[in-house]
């Protein structure tokens, strides 16, 4: 392979190549079993079909009293129905026994309904005196009963595999007698973070020495994206060392910060050729025009520049598609979304993706940064980022144009002042 190092890219890979190649390497991990007190956000691996149905006896839906729904018929507010009351039903601690004709038995909401009542009479239009309820309204056979499978039938399928499971999704699970389900495995990803000028983040930055801050960052992007991080050090750059880490087994995918370019020091591109295969190096994207991947043993690895915007822009084109891939999830972007018109044309070049940050303002998409690899502020000042690709020379303003929002929850998208 072409040594790189102090040349440049010969040949920049499209985004849309790599990542039709990297969809080709990424299908979901195996499933492992998980108590289901752990399952929420996690991807289902088996369809999951009810062993019992929900709910499993007939069961009151309010507070008041179990009768058979035909000897209420002609019930009013004038012309109460007296019914005797011969014993209670608590939810966990049913009538004993059925009712007979003429029979009334005060029941709570959640209570099995005894055999022989048809329906539940509720409480606010019943009235209690001398051990008799007065029933000042007819009911309907079956109202306010909760018949058996009313929630769920036995057999029925709940849950299909695939499915990131939601909050309920759980509640449902374990109303149904699970306790562990089949999940998608979640990928265990290495950082490889290299750099003789970093310091570890919690330091104060000290003359010409800077604070990793892309290991932090890509913990949480990892964390979003359901992956599982291995515990690394700050690597040196120095080719033995990051040889060694590179060979290191256990992950599923490694992200390599820094060292990754045509740099002298950056040795990350031909150890990775060396160990396994380099499968794109150099890409029409900008930021992250450097990055690069490619697969050592069983392992992805992505080469994501050192430079903290095309740090995150690389994870978000490259490693978040196939890490999500891996753990079952989709390869989509997770941002929400937003369309709004543009309020200044965005250049960019044909044959490169550009990947903008922009802030909304007056309701419109004001592009903030489309250079400045290093200004990681500016995806702090930003709202999102506007994707242009690669067909297009620019985006003229006025055009309708989507934002991927940084923000997870339903953020205002304009601060207010
Ligand atoms: P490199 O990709 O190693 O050539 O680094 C490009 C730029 O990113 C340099 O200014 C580095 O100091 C900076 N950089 C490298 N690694 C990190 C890191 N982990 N956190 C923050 N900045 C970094
Ligand atoms: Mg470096």
């Amino acid at each position: 392979m072409r040594d790189v190092r102090m040349r440049g890219f010969a040949e920049r890979a499209d985004v849309e190549d790599v990542d039709r190649r990297l969809r080709g390497l990424t299908r979901p991990l195996p499933p492992e079993s998980v108590p289901v007190l752990e399952c929420a956000g996690r991807v289902l691996a088996e369809d999951v079909s009810a062993r019992v149905s929900v709910p499993g006896f007939r069961r009151a839906a309010m507070d008041g009293y179990a009768v058979r729904a035909e000897e209420t018929s002609g019930a009013s507010e004038r012309s109460p129905v007296r019914l005797p009351i011969v014993g209670e039903a608590y939810p966990g601690r049913p009538f004993p026994r059925g009712i007979g004709p003429g029979e009334a038995v005060r029941i709570m909401t959640g209570s099995p309904v005894p055999d022989g009542a048809d329906a539940v009479v509720m409480a606010e239009v019943c009235e209690e005196q001398q051990g008799e309820v007065a029933v000042r309204e007819a009911i309907a056979v079956h109202r306010n009963v909760g018949e058996i499978g009313e929630d769920i039938r036995e057999g029925e399928v709940v849950l299909q595999r695939g499915r990131r499971l939601r909050p309920q999704d759980v509640g449902v699970l374990a109303s149904i007698g699970c306790a562990s389900l089949y999940c998608v495995r979640r990928p265990r990803v290495q950082l490889v973070i290299t750099g003789d000028e970093l310091l570890p983040p919690g330091s104060v930055p000290e003359g010409y020495r800077i604070v990793d801050s892309n290991s932090v960052l890509l913990r949480a992007l990892v964390a979003r994206d359901g992956g599982v991080l291995l515990p690394f050090e700050l690597l040196p750059d120095q080719p033995e060392i990051i040889r060694a880490a590179l060979e290191e087994e256990g992950a599923d995918l490694v992200l390599v910060s820094g060292g990754s370019s045509v740099g002298r020091e950056d040795h990350a591109p031909r150890l990775v050729a060396e160990l396994g295969s380099l499968d794109f190096h150099g890409v029409n994207l900008r930021p992250a025009g450097p990055a690069g991947g490619g697969r050592v043993g069983d392992r992805l690895v992505f080469l994501l520049p050192g430079n903290p915007v095309s740090c995150l822009c690389a994870y978000e084109f490259f490693a978040g598609p196939s890490l999500r891939a891996l753990g079952g999830r989709s390869r989509e972007w997770p941002h929400r979304r937003a369309r709004r018109e543009l309020a200044r044309e965005i250049g960019s070049q044909a044959g490169r993706t550009d990947y903008v940050r922009v802030a909304i303002r007056d309701g419109r998409v004001v592009p903030i940064a489309t250079s400045g690899s290093s200004i990681l502020s500016s995806t702090v000042r930003a709202t999102g980022a506007v994707i242009v690709p690669q067909e297009l020379e620019s985006i003229p303003e006025g055009a309708e144009v989507e934002v991927l929002l940084y923000d997870e929850d339903a953020t205002p998208l304009e601060p207010e002042v």
